[in-house]
């Protein structure tokens, strides 16, 4: 199978100002150079790690490109820009975050891109969404579906849109 045919996974995140609104306009960017397969519906989660900020809106999509994960991670960088993202401390309030779950069954470890994404078979905010457009998607080092991984740590999760 051709690069072009691997299908991306991908997270989408805002706590900040018109959450949905960052999330529609991430996407229109990204429309206008992948090809976006699915979009799941919109969930909105309390936060993880630093807890004191306003809860997540968050998706997850799948699509596909010729795109290389390194120049997707900065086509992520620019949109992320081009939405309103103010630069902020690690973990902290954002108004978009975009983040590569899996690229096809691609394994990437390197000092700023890690593939499959390292938290997402430990966020329901990633997990729930993904379930419902790739359940039987497999993780390609825990050889896994989707559909059977269960969150460690399980938080208030809320189907939004
Ligand atoms: P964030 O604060 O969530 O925007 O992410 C900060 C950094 O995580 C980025 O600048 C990337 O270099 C790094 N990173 C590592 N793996 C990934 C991935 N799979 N998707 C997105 N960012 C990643």
């Amino acid at each position: 199978m051709g690069s072009n045919h691997e299908l991306i996974y991908i997270g989408l995140g805002s706590n900040v100002g018109d959450r949905k609104l960052y999330i529609d306009r991430a996407l229109d960017l990204l429309a206008k150079t992948v090809a976006i397969r699915a979009i799941s519906s919109i969930y909105e989660t309390d936060p993880v790690g630093y807890k004191i900020q306003a809860p997540f809106l968050n998706s997850v999509a799948e699509i596909q490109t010729l795109i290389s994960p390194h120049d997707l991670l900065k086509r992520f960088k620019k949109i992320e820009t081009e939405v309103g993202r103010q630069p902020r401390f690690h973990w902290g309030p954002r108004e978009i975050d975009l983040d590569i779950l899996m690229y096809g069954n691609r394994i990437i470890d390197t000092p700023n891109l890690t593939i499959p994404h390292p938290e997402m078979y430990r966020r329901d905010f990633v997990l729930i969404p993904l379930r419902e457009i790739a359940k039987n998607l497999v993780h390609p080092v825990l050889q896994k579906e989707i559909q059977d991984f269960r969150c460690p740590e399980p938080l208030q999760i809320r189907h939004f849109a």
